[in-house]
């Protein structure tokens, strides 16, 4: 039998213990990670939902973003999931935070508006069939613009891209740790 997935879920702020729970849910072992000498053994990394402000300001104080770069571009899978996914951009505006600029696109923060703060939406149809009928969590979230040639769109919502690759790493504008659907950490974990 083959071991479970180790998979690391940044625990600064934010939602990290719901995805601990999708995780498991997947199938994997999440591992809660708060130094970088706790990624060495994870096959994949988790950034959470939650104020990309304060988690920037975590990993500064814990010299984080070196860590998940190198992990990252060892090829080993990550997934942001809306601040995660803010953290993840190459260009963030509306309140720019450090980012590890892994994915080359623009997050621009709360783009949704402050009235309609959270909502439930279905993809497009024409994403990937492996998320067909995927039911989308957001919450404050961030609209992403400009994906680069090497991004690949695996979803939208309203036309928007809410779930892009680059490479190993994965920003979903949504939490798909807040559904028990656990298809988004299943299919990031695929090809792990
Ligand atoms: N609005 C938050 C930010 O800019 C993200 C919200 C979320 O993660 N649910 O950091």
């Amino acid at each position: 039998m083959t071991r479970a997935k180790r998979v690391g879920v940044l625990a600064i702020q934010g939602d990290f213990e719901a995805h601990a729970a999708a995780l498991a849910r997947a199938g994997a072992e999440a591992v809660l990670v708060r130094r970088a000498k706790e990624l060495d053994g994870c096959d994949a990394l988790v950034l959470p939902g939650g104020e990309s402000t304060t988690i920037a300001k975590g990993m500064e104080r814990l010299a984080l973003y070196e860590p998940v770069q190198e992990f990252a571009r060892s090829g080993k899978p990550v997934l942001g999931t809306c601040a995660g996914a803010i953290l993840l951009a190459a260009r963030v505006e509306n309140h720019p935070v450090r980012s590890l600029g892994l994915i080359d696109v623009t997050a621009v923060r709360n783009a949704y508006g402050t009235q309609v703060d959270s909502f439930v939406a279905p993809v497009d149809r024409g994403g990937a069939p492996a998320l067909d009928g995927l039911r989308c969590v957001f919450i404050r979230a961030p609209r992403l613009r400009d994906p680069g040639p090497g991004v690949e769109v695996l979803a939208r919502v309203d036309g928007a891209p809410v779930l892009i690759r680059q490479g190993p790493c994965w920003a979903a504008t949504f939490h798909p740790e807040l559904t028990d659907d656990a298809r988004v950490h299943a299919l990031v974990l695929s090809g792990v």
